[in-house]
């Protein structure tokens, strides 16, 4: 019932337009001025600033769009996606052969998460044109959700009214949706030693990168259980060879189904490295936060239940409940109390340089989420 041409220029058009995160204000208003078209109740909030602030930008994006379209028929349902890209994503080209839109390698695509956006509206486009009855429909398009969503942590859900969401960014076959998602905490660690020459006089020294490998000799790292992960990402510290260094910092994070066992997880980390630190009369720093929440939705929800008679009215194929180890705007949703998913909206391998999707699986994108908004 949509109209494929149109979606597949609308998909270009917003393709075209760089918006990593932070910077999507030219995506942004087109965006919104597309909306605004269609006759949605509009509002830009303020989180831009306030993201602004934490993060020492200059230029940066307004904030979040919300969106309201009242309907005729019982239900309210809220759809999400997000305006920002990762890196490579500056003048990204698009490529179509063979029904598949990918890049020139060079940058991502950005299917994640414009195929969200474009199936969204031309959704919309649809149903006005056709006079469709549907359902009361909330949107929530984020900016910042790739540097563990941001946007959506301030964004203010009393406004929505909605107890159900599907967020539409999730890679691979349409049909599968996320309905578990970790905690993340991210952490710095600053380890504390003292100077000296390392040959005059190394007794005088505390030195800072032996305390860090005696504490990480103590720490299992990668996958801790089937629920969690462990990562030591990036370190520096020293200052020259034939000095004891007195200053090292590592930064990681831990993801988690379980979000206490994460916290008590950083609680273990952090009493290892105090214990090394202290056999050695140095000192530690730990700062840590926890990014998003972990959010697990019942197999028998209204939301799923949902889902999966529209995939079988479309003849789209069977469901695919996942828990996924990456976060998203729903563990924002989900942690405001709404009953949220993330479903896919065909795109596969986001965040490389050979990121591409199905025009195919983005026109029955479409007709998901038309049905979705009309049933
Ligand atoms: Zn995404």
């Amino acid at each position: 019932m949509i109209n494929e041409e149109r979606l597949l220029n609308l998909f270009l058009k917003l393709q075209s337009f760089d918006s990593l995160s932070f910077h999507e204000n030219e995506i942004l208003d087109y965006v919104y001025n597309n909306l605004k078209e269609l006759g949605l109740y509009l509002e830009i909030d303020n989180v831009g600033d306030i993201l602004a602030n934490e993060n020492n930008l200059e230029n940066h994006s307004k904030g979040n769009i919300y969106a309201y379209l009242k309907g005729s028929l019982d239900d309210s349902i809220l759809f999400s996606s997000h305006l920002d890209t990762v890196s490579p994503g500056i003048g990204k080209k698009s490529i179509i052969s063979d029904g598949i839109i990918k890049t020139d390698g060079k940058t991502v695509l950005g299917a994640d998460d414009i195929a969200g956006i474009a199936s969204i509206i031309e959704t919309l486009r649809t149903i006005k044109e056709k006079g469709l009855k549907h359902n009361d429909i909330e949107l929530l398009i984020t900016i910042a959700e790739e540097p563990y969503c941001q946007g959506s942590r301030y964004f203010d859900f009393s406004k929505i009214k909605s107890n159900k969401a599907y967020v539409l960014d999730l890679d691979g076959k349409l049909g599968r949706c996320a309905i578990k998602a970790p905690s993340i905490i991210s952490f710095t660690i600053e380890i504390f030693g003292r100077s000296a020459h390392a040959g005059f006089s190394p007794e005088d020294g505390i030195n800072a990168i032996t305390i860090l490998g005696n504490a990480l000799s103590r720490i299992k790292v990668g996958r801790i259980d089937e629920n969690t992960t462990l990562n030591f990402g990036k370190l520096y510290g020293g200052e020259q060879r034939n000095s004891i260094p007195d200053y090292v910092n590592i930064i990681g994070e831990i993801r988690s189904l379980n979000s206490n066992f994460a916290l008590k997880l950083m609680d273990d980390i952090t009493k290892v490295f105090n214990e090394e630190a202290k056999a050695y009369l140095g000192s530690i720093k730990v700062s840590f936060k926890e990014e998003i929440k972990a959010y697990s939705v019942s197999k028998d929800s209204n939301t799923i239940k949902k889902y999966n008679e529209v995939l079988n009215e479309l003849g789209i194929g069977d469901i695919e409940l996942i828990t996924t180890f990456g976060g998203s705007d729903n563990n924002n949703i989900n942690k405001n109390g709404i009953e949220g998913i993330v479903i896919s909206n065909g795109m596969n391998k986001p965040h490389t340089v050979d990121e591409y999707i199905k025009i195919d699986d983005l026109n029955k994108t479409s007709e998901i989420v038309l049905k979705l908004m009309t049933k």
